[in-house]
This record gives C-alpha cells, structure tokens and sequence, in this order.
C-alpha cells in the first residue's frame, strides 16, 4: 500500500496535474512516444514508484474479450507502462478480478497472459479474499480485497474510458472495483442500490487503495451501451494523473459532462480523494481541444431527482432507467440470469424456460445494470422512460436556468 496517503497529499497540494496526450492508435511506437512524454511533464515514472518496490499493474479487464472488441484496456498500453517501469528497476505483477469469467480465460483472450510471460511479470492474485479494516472510511470502514491488491507497495491504475449506466463512466476511480475478488462485487449492488452510496463507496474504496498514479486508455473509448456492449469512439487521448478526481472531472469536460454528475467525483472531492473544481485542476501536454467530444453518447442529465424514485416504489418503473432484452439478439445463454445479485432474482426464465429471453420482475430490479453489464451478445440495451425524458428537458431547460 502506499506510504503517504491521499488526504495527507491533497492537505499539501492546492490543485491537481493532469496531463493529456495525443496518441492516434495502439501501434507500440507510438503509444511509446506518447506515454514516454506525458510521463516527463509529471517529472517521469519515477516521481510515483522506486526501485525495488513491488508494483501491481491494475487494468481493466471487465470480461474475457479481445483487445480489438475494445471492452478491456488494450495490452499495448499496459505493455508500455510495464516497460517503463521495469526500466527502473520496478518489480511488477498484474491483475484484475472479472465478476463472471474464469481470470485463466479473462488473461488469455485480453491479451495480458502472452504480455506477462514475455516481459516475466507476476500474475497477481485476485481470488484469495483479504479483509481489510479502513477506519477513516466515510461510508465503508471495511473492504474484502483481492491479496494480490493487499501484498504490494503500490497500485498503478490502468483504467479504460466507457460509459456506465449506474455511474456514467467507469475511468479512474471506478477502476478499482475490480480490487474486489469476482464474486464479491454483486454484493455491492445489493447493499447500496443507489448511486450516491455506491458511489461514496468507490471513493472509499479508492482513498483505502490510494494507487499512484492512473494512466487512462482513451485511445479508443467506448460510448453508448457500455460497458460492454457500447460503440467505439476514438477519442485518440492518453490522460495521466496521480489524482483520479480530476483525471475523471478533466474528461467529463472534454465529454461535455458536467463533471458532477459522476457523483463519484462529486464524492472524491468531498471526501479528500482529490479535485473536481475546473481552478484546481492544471491540464499538461496536449491542446484539450484535440480532445473535445461534446457528442459522446453519455448520459447528461442530472441524477438527483431519480435517486428519489428509490424512496417512492411506485415511481421507480416510471423515471429510473431499466434494462430491456432485444429477442432477436439474445441466444438464451442465461450469463444475465446468473449475474443478478438480487435473491430472488428480478431477472428469470419464463414458463417456457430457456425457449424465451429471460424476463424481468421490474419491481424487485434494484437497477445495478449488472445484467446489461454481462451480456457480450448486446443484447441487453438499457431504455429510458418516456417520464424520465420530459423531466430530464425540464431540468435540462428550466430548471437548471432558474
Ligand atoms: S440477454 Fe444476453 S446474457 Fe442474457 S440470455 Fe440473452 S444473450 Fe445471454
Ligand atoms: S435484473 Fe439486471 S439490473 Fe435488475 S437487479 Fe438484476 S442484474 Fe441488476
């Protein structure tokens, strides 16, 4: 674990770096020449890990599919990483936890099995469970962590750009979720359903992991139905910071995104994890204007007023946003079924079993997503009320102009 910690940091610090550089497609060469010089406006690799420590790479891997299906951070970037810093002498291990695919399968097929052997890093381990106690936690004084995440000195976080439709994006903050082994995670859903509480509980999560430093991939993003099912987006960015408020707050910006509708930054900022205020954030390397991509498929009207709906049953099929199966599209392999946390499940096969796409009891669906989350056949879109939407022009068109 990291030896000082976040709040004592953002306690010195007035604002935050975050440095954006331009990088057109995966090809190494030019991921190096990128990487190479974001890292020197930061002060270099070495600013943020020393020699001889021990170093856990912590990518994306949502799910066993290939780099080219643009789901998991793409192993040429991690591969680059890697390289710097075992050119300073750092020890390295890699991991992440998939809540559904075995990690043999995840790291074989997302490409980071071949890159391990071939630059001799350590597979972490990310099944073992580890209870850890964090007192100055706000919402959650407890995690149950991977022990992969536990035994080392520090985390470099390698996150991937994609929408979420309970958080809006997962970039760096939510990254770290995977530090939670597999079958863990589900629970999350089902003990804080709302998106304030489960968003307090990342910043948590993160402010309990304090990882150095985040490199995020936005060479191609993915916007739309993601995390895993949404279109790619080449938005041709690297971003880099040891804040993960204001990387994600600097993006949401480039995305047109007011920053705290994330409400993990919202959160971040509150807590101590680091800065979403646009005067506390200094942006490095690149014009932000190569960057700039107001019409990126993401959600952008306001949480809040939804949150409510979970007070009041009645509202909630009426304005929250809800999972819905395409027929044509699903095979009936039942990954969605076996996902969805809740007991009994809101999402079951009907009468005639496995003949239909399973159906949704939307009254007990808690909305996680996970369903939505897990499918790799896009068959799950999540669709937004009529209700939802003629509120949402309000706000948009009234309400925020008052
Ligand atoms: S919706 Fe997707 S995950 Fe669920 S049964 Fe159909 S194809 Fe499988
Ligand atoms: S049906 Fe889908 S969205 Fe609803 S609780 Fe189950 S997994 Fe979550």
């Amino acid at each position: 674990m990291n030896k000082v910690s976040r709040q004592e940091s953002k306690e010195r610090n007035t604002s935050s770096k975050v440095v954006l550089v331009r990088c057109d497609s995966y090809d190494l060469t030019e991921i190096r020449t990128a990487l190479r010089r974001g890292m020197e406006l930061l002060g270099g690799i070495e600013q943020f890990v020393a020699s001889g420590e021990q170093i856990l790479l912590k990518p994306n891997l949502l799910s066993a599919r290939l780099p080219a299906e643009n789901v998991t951070t793409h192993p040429n970037l991690v591969r680059v990483v890697a390289e710097l810093c075992q050119e300073e002498g750092i020890r390295l291990s890699l991991g992440d936890s998939s809540s559904r695919d075995s990690w043999r399968l995840v790291y074989t097929r997302t490409g980071m099995l071949l890159l391990a052997e071939e630059l001799g890093i350590a597979l972490a381990d990310f099944e073992t469970e580890v209870p850890v106690s964090f007192p100055k936690g706000k919402q959650n004084k407890r995690f149950v962590l991977a022990r992969g995440v536990v035994e080392v000195d520090g985390i470099i976080s390698l996150p991937k750009l994609k929408t979420h439709h309970l958080t809006r994006l997962t970039a760096a903050i939510k990254n770290q979720f995977g530090c939670i082994p597999g079958i863990l995670k589900p629970e999350f859903h089902v003990r804080l359903p709302g998106v304030e509480e489960f968003s307090k509980m990342l910043v948590d999560l993160n402010r309990c992991l304090q990882p150095r430093l985040f490199i995020l991939d936005a060479i191609e993003a993915m916007e739309g139905n993601g995390p895993g099912s949404g279109e790619r987006y080449p938005m041709h960015l690297i971003a880099i910071s040891s804040d993960p408020v204001a990387l994600d707050s600097a993006v949401c910006r480039l995305l047109n995104l007011s920053p705290d509708l994330v409400r993990t930054n919202f959160y971040g900022e509150q807590f101590g994890l680091g800065w979403m205020q646009a005067e506390r954030i200094e942006l490095l390397g690149d014009d932000p204007k190569y960057f700039l991509a107001p019409k990126f498929k993401i959600e952008r009207a306001p949480a809040m007023p939804f949150n409510l709906a979970w007070r009041y049953r009645l509202l909630k099929n009426w304005i929250s946003a809800k999972p819905v199966i395409e027929a044509s599209l699903c095979i009936k392999c039942g990954e969605c079924v076996e996902q969805c946390p809740v007991a009994p499940k809101a999402l079951r096969w009907g009468k005639s079993g496995k003949q239909q796409p399973p159906q949704y009891d939307y009254q007990s669906c808690i909305r996680c997503y996970c369903c939505q989350e897990v499918c790799r056949h896009r068959a799950i879109r999540v669709k937004i009320p009529i209700i939802r939407s003629i509120l949402n022009w309000f706000y948009k068109n009234l309400w925020m102009r008052l």
